[in-house]
């Protein structure tokens, strides 16, 4: 592991160069961070259980037809995903107000929206991911009209299976951020969902008592996020029968 080539290392995740050409391991890191890193902890366990969670949400879409930069799990922390050109944007998709858009727009958190909304963000640190149109993003390049067509659809495709998914086992999908890459097949450029989709970015309510398992427990101090996590895992059916809330985080294969 120590003499594998780091390509780059984020707030969740450390890249490294992949066994063959064309690949990636992603190693999925403990530490949480929240409002662009001024608040920072090291959250034992989450890695695990985001690494497990995102591995069957991508492997969902890859097996419904909505292709991912995911190849397959490697082990407890690291996957082998693709090489990609990540498109400069966050890709949210909201189908109830919370955060950012209920504070922006003085909407209640948990209005449900009159049809799923998209946005985009510039995926820059320094200026604090900021919103932005598809004006900008057209004018500066960032993407073309073809791209942002099909970022639209893999948006909302990757939006009713994960509230779908969801739904099934009592939770309501609020919102969430996807990340979207370039994969070259010879000549070919195609869109792929990339980065992961774990608690770490999406909103997820319990649909009963409204109980959030989502990275807001950290981001507002709610409780612990490995419980809330290991419960999103639980009821996946991903962790072991007898784990319980309070066990160490253990997944099934
Ligand atoms: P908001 O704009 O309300 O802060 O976030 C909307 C949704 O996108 C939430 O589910 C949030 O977790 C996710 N999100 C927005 N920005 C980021 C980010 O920089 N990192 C991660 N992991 N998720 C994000």
């Amino acid at each position: 592991m120590s003499r594998r080539k780091k390509i780059y290392e984020g707030k969740a995740k450390i890249l490294y160069e992949g066994p063959e050409p064309g690949t990636i391991v992603q190693y999925f890191k403990d530490d949480a961070t929240a409002f662009n890193a001024q608040k920072k902890d090291v959250i034992e366990g989450k890695g695990v259980l985001n690494n497990r969670l995102s591995e069957y949400f991508m492997t969902g879409l890859n097996t419904i037809g909505v292709p991912t930069h995911f190849i397959r799990r490697l082990n407890m922390r690291e996957q082998l995903v693709r090489s990609c050109e990540i498109i400069p944007l966050e890709v949210i998709v909201r189908n109830f107000a919370a955060g950012t858009m209920a504070k922006r727009l003085g909407m209640e958190e948990g209005t449900q929206l009159p049809r799923p909304i998209v946005e985009y963000c510039l995926k820059d640190d320094k200026l604090g991911d900021p919103l932005v149109t598809e004006e900008h993003i057209a004018a500066f390049g960032w993407a073309s009209q073809q791209d942002m067509d099909d970022i639209l659809s893999l948006a909302l495709r990757v939006n009713d299976f994960m509230a779908g998914v969801m739904y099934g086992v009592g939770i309501r999908l609020v919102d969430f951020k996807i990340e979207i890459g370039r994969v070259y097949d010879g000549d070919f450029q195609r869109l792929v969902v990339a980065d992961e989709i774990s608690p770490d970015s999406c909103r997820l309510w319990d649909i009963e008592t409204g109980r959030k398992l989502d990275k807001d427990v950290f981001r507002r101090d709610l409780g612990s996020l490995t419980d809330a996590y290991t419960e999103v895992a639980r009821r996946l059916g991903l962790m072991p029968k007898a784990a319980t809330a309070m066990t160490k985080p253990t997944l099934i294969n």
